[in-house]
């Protein structure tokens, strides 16, 4: 799912929608794509604790230039870019459900619960991959 269609609070003002407009996860700043993924403070610890948990501790203040660079600069550890991307598709689904939860008023998680959230989505992909690959070597044991 990418960012740039969902029907944050700023576009649905644009159509006439009243609300608030305020950002639900962090209570500070106005609800709009750039905030929710790339300013919320609430966000931002999540993809922090995700980086952390592969090892890379940068913290930048330009956070998502900062991934864009980590993909260029870690060509040769394909699996830990694979992870990466994973764990990238992971934030934004999961920062959205949770943008909707609070939105349709359910409860507001700890961020450590979603970054549990993101990691098992992660360790699920990682396994289909990794399932895919042994079907690749049993084909070929198969062929040869
Ligand atoms: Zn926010």
């Amino acid at each position: 799912m990418g960012a740039r269609r969902l029907p944050t609070k700023d576009m649905l003002s644009r159509f006439g929608v009243v609300m608030d407009g305020g950002c639900g996860m962090c209570s500070s700043g106005l609800e709009s794509r750039d905030h929710l993924f790339f300013d919320c403070a609430y966000a931002k610890e999540i993809w922090t604790a995700i980086l952390l948990s592969c090892g890379l501790s940068q913290t930048p203040l330009d956070w998502y230039g900062s991934f864009q660079w980590l993909l260029l600069n870690l060509k040769g550890k394909s699996l830990l870019v694979h992870i990466l991307r994973l764990a990238w598709t992971g934030f934004i689904y999961f920062i959205w459900e949770e943008r909707n939860h609070i939105h349709f008023g359910g409860t507001h998680r700890l961020a450590g619960a979603v970054v549990s959230c993101i990691k098992e989505s992660v360790r699920i992909k990682l396994h289909i991959t990794h399932m895919n690959r042994i079907d690749d070597v049993n084909r070929e044991l198969c062929i040869y």
